[in-house]
């Protein structure tokens, strides 16, 4: 219980979150819940506690018509107007294995060809791989040193046997944004559904499933201000419909593609948390890039050597992805417990391979072991921005002048 640190109330009201005294810059990894949220999701927790499926009785009626509600509010934030076009799930992970098992298995007398690239994220990846130990035929396609796939490498890919395109729009190590509408556009021409993983995209830049063109696209409530454990699948309406074996069989809750009784309170925080970044994104990333920028600009002033990873193309407004020559990000991250910030994606922190991500992206190996990623986020201030920035400019100073083997000082 004593191991908790104090949380204190944010200054502003704007920010409706509580902070404690770290310096909290991994928002690529977990947002802290929006009190708007919160207010909307606790008294759930105690009343309309039945369980959504039992029609018979009234209260079941009203949980029901709660997560009608929250449905048809998570299609509307996404641009769709079909509630039914929304399946809750526990979170981004378990969607994109639903969509890309579920849609592989039901397709498999079309063809098992797969297609997607090789900095999406471990959710994407693996399911992938699963299937490929399994019959299934999978190209990744490689990025530039500005984490893009090039889409004639995409049309070059599309064989006659493809059953799915699978696409980020945006990295959670380095905030790249993918051509995902062009992509669409491409995918289609040759009569292909194409699933976008939009997770970390959400609230940070404009997600429309009619612009995006996508037929499947996944996310996840804890990325946007949301609570952890519920995300979704959007599945759009087709005519005849693309079929997608369930992965959790049971009671055929979610249309029967995903069974386990439905979680009604973090379905109305999702639901909640989803319409705060459709009015909130544009203003929160003009803010929070300009703290990035800030960000950048005070390290870079300081440091020589200092690569920022991604900054060629397309990058979400949050997230800066630096490396140090000279530092392991590992060592860095260790000598800065008062900053909350990570070493390649959190997801795969156990491993302490340089990221894969970096790696693929042309970033030679002791470049991508000094790397961190920082990710500011609705919270962030100016004060803490500078103070990070001050930090790292002096753990950096200090892990250079300290002699490792096969490594000269830095002055
Ligand atoms: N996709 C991306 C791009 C992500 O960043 C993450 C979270 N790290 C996920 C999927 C998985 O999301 P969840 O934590 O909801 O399973």
């Amino acid at each position: 219980m004593g191991g908790i640190p104090p949380a204190v109330e944010v200054e502003s009201s704007a920010t409706n979150i509580m902070k404690n005294d770290v310096i909290y810059l991994d928002h690529n990894a977990s947002t802290p819940c929006d009190r708007r949220v919160v207010d909307a999701m606790v008294p759930l927790l105690t009343s309309h506690h039945a369980n959504p499926s039992s029609h018979q009785h009234r209260s079941g009626q009203q949980a029901s018509s709660l997560l009608s509600d929250a449905r048809h509010r998570v299609a509307r934030s996404l641009g769709s107007n079909r509630a039914s076009e929304i399946t809750f799930t526990s979170g981004a992970t378990e969607a994109n294995n639903l969509v890309i098992k579920g849609l592989a298995e039901s397709l498999r007398d079309r063809g098992l060809h797969l297609v997607s690239q090789v900095t999406e994220h471990p959710s994407v990846l693996e399911p992938l791989r699963y299937l490929e130990r399994n019959g299934w035929q999978l190209t990744l396609l490689p990025v530039g040193l500005d984490g893009r796939i090039a889409l004639e490498q995409l049309a070059g890919a599309l064989r006659p046997d493809t059953v799915l395109v699978s696409l980020m729009l945006a990295n959670n190590e380095t905030g790249t944004i993918q051509p995902v509408a062009e992509a669409a556009e491409l995918v289609h021409r040759h009569d292909v559904p194409i699933h976008c993983d939009a997770a970390q995209a959400i609230g940070k830049v404009a997600v429309d499933v009619h612009v995006l063109a996508v037929d499947f696209l996944t996310f996840s409530a804890h990325k946007v201000y949301g609570p952890k454990g519920i995300g979704g699948l959007y599945r759009r309406h087709h005519r005849p419909p693309i079929d997608i074996r369930p992965q959790l069989h049971g009671g055929g809750q979610e249309y029967g593609l995903r069974s386990g009784t439905p979680n009604v309170p973090a379905a109305v925080g999702l639901a909640r948390a989803l319409e705060i970044a459709g009015t909130d994104w544009r203003s929160d990333s003009q803010r929070i890039g300009g703290l990035r920028d800030l960000l950048e600009r005070r390290i870079m002033s300081r440091l020589d050597g200092v690569a920022v990873n991604g900054a060629a193309g397309h990058r979400l407004p949050g997230t800066s992805n630096l490396s140090f020559a000279g530092v392991d990000g590992n060592a860095l991250l260790a000598s800065l417990p008062d900053l909350a910030i990570s070493s390649g994606s959190a997801c795969t922190s156990d491993h302490s391979e340089p990221s894969y991500v970096l790696r693929a992206m042309g970033i030679a190996v002791d470049l991508a072991a000094a790397s961190v990623r920082i990710s500011l986020g609705r919270t962030t201030t100016e004060g803490e921005v500078e103070l990070a920035a001050e930090r790292l400019v002096e753990e950096v100073v200090r892990l250079r002048a300290i002699p490792r083997r096969g490594h000269s000082p830095r002055t």
